[in-house]
């Protein structure tokens, strides 16, 4: 495993291509679980993971709605922002929404009520921008780890309070979002080789995020908005790291965005190719959120269910921003759209990213409660190696046989200059290129 480990991280670092073998024995028995390591999780941690699926068996769960958007209807100004322990601060902090956490901490509580009134199972924490890289621009970065444990407190105290309120378990994800650097896309036209962050950057501020998130008593993890996937995987490394050697695990969700209705993230990815790519983490959820309203979305979200035996979740804007960046899509055209969804069995979570509001988080729950949730599919994927780049590429596991036989090195010798010809081999040969497959979503 450590050498497919160095395999993956030195391709996504330097082909941006990544690598997973789907094993057998995962996907058999423990495909839907989290990630669990050796060093035993505690009893608390295998319950929220037990809780969460036994729920999930039984109903779609509800995300929250967008926190940004929500924030901005205060309309804070700068002194809101540096409240009275950062009012000498040497930069601006304006728009540094996670930095309310510690400035005003009773307005980001109010917000996550509110979605947890309107009916969130699952809140996220006000942590979208809360690594050390994100937060220089602000000249707060040796504040992260208290940002994140205070966040993650909040949404824990507004959880607990619902929960004996109304005797529905509601749990808190700790937000891990995209940075504002990214591995994959250069920010000099120059010099498309340039980049200004390296992969052992991205996963040491992660793994602060992650301590101030689980030190605050996050119930789960979400990698989120993912645009670039080599960030993605810097995130999980991190967390995997964290689980390894400091913490017991908790369950991971993942949620990608796609910029376009090319289907593809930022960094060029189709969405099938984005799923196999970070499935190695054993996402206990995985799916789409932000960039495109729900409509526009659809067909994405068919591709991760088909590409996953995880929960799939889906947390879509309030439409596509207006000309002025804002969002007119009314709660009821919002939960109507994702009413389809849940009618059609494509999704076990719901909620909304930017421009929803408790109103869209209530009526989304209102639409969906009479609908089953997205039954477990077959594993397409049970038996094959998968190879993800930009596409992604399954071969059927028994052509890899260790030590090579010789049918096996006949084949590939005599089929060496002709990889990409699925129909150029022996048809007496065990492992022929007949067993190669090419999987995009529409042969799915
Ligand atoms: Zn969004």
């Amino acid at each position: 495993m450590h050498v497919l480990r160095f395999i993956e991280k030195s391709l996504s670092r330097s082909l941006r291509f990544s690598f997973l073998v789907i094993n057998n024995s995962i996907s058999s028995s423990s495909k839907m679980a989290p990630t669990v390591k050796a060093n035993a999780p505690s009893e608390v941690q295998i319950d929220v993971s037990a809780e969460l699926e036994a729920t999930l068996k039984k109903r779609i769960m509800i995300l929250d709605g967008g926190m940004g958007t929500m924030i901005q209807s205060y309309r804070l100004e700068e002194e809101d922002f540096r409240g009275e322990e950062f009012k000498n601060h040497s930069h601006n902090l304006k728009g540094n929404n996670d930095f309310l956490s510690l400035t005003q901490p009773h307005i980001i509580e109010e917000i996550h009520k509110g979605y947890l009134e309107a009916g969130s199972d699952i809140i996220e924490t006000n942590t979208f921008s809360g690594t050390s890289i994100a937060q220089a621009d602000y000249g707060t970065e040796h504040l992260v780890y208290r940002l994140n444990k205070t966040s993650a407190e909040i949404a824990k105290r507004a959880a607990k309070e619902v929960t004996e309120a109304t005797g529905v378990k509601r749990y808190v994800a700790g937000a891990m979002g995209p940075t504002n650097r990214t591995l994959s896309i250069s920010p000099s036209v120059e010099n498309p080789g340039y980049r200004n962050i390296t992969f052992d950057e991205l996963v040491e501020a992660y793994a602060e995020q992650g301590r101030g998130l689980l030190d605050g008593g996050s119930d789960i993890l979400m990698v989120e908005t993912i645009f670039d996937t080599a960030n993605a995987k810097a995130a999980l490394f991190a967390i995997d790291k964290l689980f390894e050697s400091e913490y017991k695990p908790v369950p991971i969700f993942v949620s990608g965005t796609i910029v376009d209705k090319s289907g593809r993230t930022l960094s060029g990815q189709t969405t099938d190719a984005f799923v196999i790519s970070v499935s190695h983490s054993k996402p206990l959820s995985i799916g789409l959120n932000c960039a495109l309203g729900a409509n526009e979305m659809r067909p994405f979200i068919e591709a991760v269910g088909l590409c996953t035996t995880a929960y799939v979740l889906c947390y879509p804007n309030a439409g596509l921003p207006n000309t002025f960046g804002g969002y007119d899509e009314t709660p009821e055209v919002t939960a109507e759209q994702l009413k389809n969804f849940a009618k059609d069995g494509l999704v076990n979570l719901v909620g909304g990213c930017c421009g929803t509001t408790p109103a869209h988080i209530k009526a989304i729950a209102e639409a969906v409660r009479p609908f089953k949730p997205r039954p477990m599919p077959e594993d397409h994927f049970a038996n094959a190696m998968n190879l993800s780049g930009l596409w992604i590429l399954s071969f059927i596991r028994f052509m890899f046989s260790f030590p090579p036989t010789p049918s096996l090195t006949s084949s590939s010798t005599s089929s060496s200059s002709s990889s990409s010809s699925p129909s150029s081999s022996s048809s007496s040969s065990q492992c022929s290129y007949q067993d190669f497959i090419h999987w995009g979503p529409q042969d799915l």
